[in-house]
């Protein structure tokens, strides 16, 4: 299986040279450093600096901007490579905010910010979610009022990945509040740093990826330049938020099938290691035939994310596919991880143990980037 996992179709040699080095400075850099991020509850601000020497950061982006010049297929490696150390480190959301940028911004925006995005020197952070409006972006209540030549912003936003160390944060605002929802929201970069009016919490205390920063952001009046809108013109956030979902979204399946393959191959190895009365745990039939079910999901969900990765390669992918694979991959992901703990016994409840992380983890996956809910029901309107 592990060799099906290591070759998918969109794997080239580039792709591959990529994931090797990713690897290993995943491995030898930022492994050793986890239990203290997840005591801390962030990463450490070098942490970016080396990940952006090493080429990690924004790897689908031109070269001409600081970016790797790549594909989704090099952002996938990366993804993946995370997702299999179970190291929860957010470029995939730098990754989202540099997308914004690219699609929406203009060339004087782009220059501005995604070389410092690409060295690691500027963290972005991408906020929609607010305390009363997560699904329903509609309900969103932050505000941007047009004074002069800025937007004096008002508003809280929660759950807001990289929030701690966040330099820019894209976030969804009401440009006109009495507009229709379709057409009252704007996305505006803020630039965090000694801004008047901004604050960030301490990152939450979540039930699992702990070593992530998850924050609460704060906008008491802060004055944002009319220059950091992006797009052509205000009123264009809720179009511009439904058109870069899907690249989360299939960012997130991605991490699922690479995790859910990294839990099945960890515990054969335990199962073949643990010896129960007498001989080792994977001759028991319950052992084998749950570890055969377990995989059987995982070559599914493979072969199905493999494919919509080189669908949307060739721009092909729509976004029905896109919410069948976040949402199928998911649920496989946190039920293939369950099985795993199970025939750990007591020591796949202990955080020690990777699959004990993996599983309040994996948790979360069901839930952000639009909940499974949501997920089916962009499924259902298609049928
Ligand atoms: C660790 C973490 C990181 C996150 N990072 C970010 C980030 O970086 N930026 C950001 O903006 N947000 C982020 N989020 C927020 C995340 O996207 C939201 O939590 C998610 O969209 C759900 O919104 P909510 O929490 O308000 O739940 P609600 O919208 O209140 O949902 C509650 C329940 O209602 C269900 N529901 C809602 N609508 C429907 C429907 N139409 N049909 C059926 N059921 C429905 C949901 O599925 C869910 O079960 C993060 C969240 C977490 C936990």
């Amino acid at each position: 299986m592990s060799n099906d996992a290591q070759s998918p179709p969109w794997q080239t040699d580039d792709v591959r040279m990529l994931r090797e080095s990713v690897r290993r400075f995943v491995r030898e850099e930022l492994v050793p450093q986890q239990p203290r991020w997840r005591e801390q509850h962030h990463p450490d601000a070098a942490a970016w600096l080396s990940a952006g020497r090493i080429g990690m950061l924004l790897p689908d982006v031109p070269a001409a901007y600081g970016g790797g010049g790549g594909t989704f297929a090099h952002e996938a490696a990366i993804i993946e490579e995370l997702s299999r150390a179970g190291v929860s480190f957010g470029c995939g959301v730098q990754s989202i905010v540099a997308r914004y940028l690219l699609s929406y911004g203009s060339e004087e925006q782009k220059q501005r910010w995604l070389p410092r995005m690409a060295r690691g020197e500027l963290v972005g952070a991408i906020a929609m979610t607010e305390p009363g409006a997560g699904s329903d972006v509609a309900a969103i209540t932050t505000t941007a009022r047009r004074d002069g030549e800025h937007y004096v912003i008002k508003g809280q936003k929660t759950f807001i990945t990289n929030g701690f160390h966040a330099g820019l944060v894209c976030l969804a605002a009401k440009t006109n509040p009495s507009a229709p929802p379709m057409r009252s929201l704007s996305m505006i970069v803020v630039e965090t740093k000694d801004l008047p009016g901004y604050a960030v919490d301490r990152p939450l205390e979540k039930v699992g990826m702990h070593g992530q920063d998850t924050c609460g952001l704060f906008f008491d009046d802060a004055r944002v330049p009319v220059a950091n809108l992006l797009g052509p013109a205000e009123g264009r956030g809720f179009t511009q938020m439904m058109q870069q979902l899907p690249f989360e979204r299939l960012s997130i399946a991605v991490a699922a099938v690479a995790m859910a393959e990294e839990a099945v191959a960890l515990t054969v190895r335990y199962a073949k290691e643990r010896v129960v009365a007498g001989k080792p745990l994977f001759e028991l039939q319950n052992t084998r035939f749950k570890l055969a079910e377990c995989t059987a999901d995982v070559r599914v969900g493979r072969a199905f994310v493999d494919d919509c990765i080189r669908r949307y390669l060739g721009g092909q992918l729509d976004d029905v596919s896109t919410a069948v694979a976040k949402y199928w991959c998911t649920e496989r992901q946190c039920r293939i991880v369950d099985e795993c703990v199970q025939l750990h016994g007591g020591y796949g409840y202990m955080t020690d143990y990777q699959i004990a992380r993996m599983w309040i983890d994996s948790r979360v996956q069901r839930i952000y980037a639009g909940t499974n809910e949501v997920m089916k029901e962009v499924i259902a309107w298609s049928l």
